[in-house]
């Protein structure tokens, strides 16, 4: 099996990084992740006040992709996330959306079954997501810890086991890491975590070069996304929709008033994450919609 492992983390997507492994497109690899704590805290007894949050948010890689040439597009699929035994979730003061009501920082372990992730003995079903995936940015590095055009700490709900990542290519090689893999999250991860879980992520990687992006976007079964980060929530949807909006217009013969009030009338705006450095939103169009506008694929 290819396998890179969590020991080759990095807390940044940078084209200095160096690649920790090689591999042609088409062919599958396996990120073995940490938590996004870097495996700090494994029991409820571990105390939160010890960690090093200059460790928090590594992402496993970079991977080089032979033959990835800036403007080309990375297509990562997601082929399976197999999970550690258990997560964990924490809150506390000056996180998150309610940071303000609390006074200490708190974490719960939540143990991981076949199907669920228990937690204080709620059993909440499975949603496993991947929160960091990305490549090398086209401007000096970034930490794992924000979203943006190259991916990063996108938090995206939708991308899961079966899903399809397309990135924009900055760099040859692509460099890409993955990392901060979710067990369960709710859209907007507005405690500032979802449940926190080491992993092991098959993907497939392939690269397409008469399809150039400028941000992020998902493919799941049925829909696609077009996403967006950025300071305000309002910035990072206008962003998103004028992506789709752009992609649409190049591939459907509806006229441009005509479009926009069908994309009024289908498409959702859905929030990723609000508690990031920078917000992100993911914009839905369904593919039963792009296939009554004789649209085949968006990419
Ligand atoms: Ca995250
Ligand atoms: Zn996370």
């Amino acid at each position: 099996m290819n396998i890179i492992r969590k020991e080759n983390y990095t807390f940044t997507f940078s084209n200095s990084n160096k690649p920790v492994s090689f591999i042609k497109p088409g062919n599958n690899i396996v990120f073995e992740t940490h938590d996004c704590m870097c495996s700090q805290i494994s029991c409820e007894t571990d105390n939160l006040d010890g960690i090093d949050f200059d460790k928090v948010n590594p992402a496993t890689g970079p991977l080089y992709i032979e033959g990835a040439m800036p403007n080309q597009t990375l297509k990562v699929t997601v082929q399976s996330i197999d999970l550690d035994n258990y997560g964990i979730a924490m809150t506390g003061p000056g996180v998150g959306v309610l940071g303000e009501k609390l006074d200490k920082m708190t974490h719960n372990i939540l143990n991981i079954t076949e199907n669920s992730a228990i937690f204080k003995n709620i059993e909440l079903p499975l949603n496993k997501m991947i929160g960091v995936i990305g490549v090398a940015p086209n401007s000096e590095s970034i930490n794992c810890g924000t979203p943006g055009s190259h991916g990063g700490n996108m938090d995206c709900k939708v991308i899961g086991e079966g899903s399809i990542v397309y990135l924009p290519i900055y760099t040859p090689g692509a460099l890409l890491s993955v990392g901060d893999v979710h067990a369960v999250m709710g859209d907007g991860e507005i405690g500032v975590s979802g449940a926190e879980v080491g992993a092991k992520v098959d993907v497939n990687v392939e690269l397409i070069s008469n399809f150039k992006i400028n941000n992020p976007i998902v493919e799941t079964d049925d829909a696609y996304y077009t996403i967006a980060s950025a300071q305000t929530l309002d910035d990072a949807y206008k962003i998103a929709v004028e992506d789709m909006f752009e992609i649409l217009l190049s591939k459907c013969s509806l006229s441009k008033n005509d479009l926009i009030m069908l994309m009024s009338l289908t498409c959702d705006i859905e929030v990723c994450q609000v508690v990031d450095p920078l917000k992100t939103i993911r914009y839905k169009i369904k593919k039963e919609i792009l296939k009554k506008l004789n649209v085949d694929k968006l990419i």
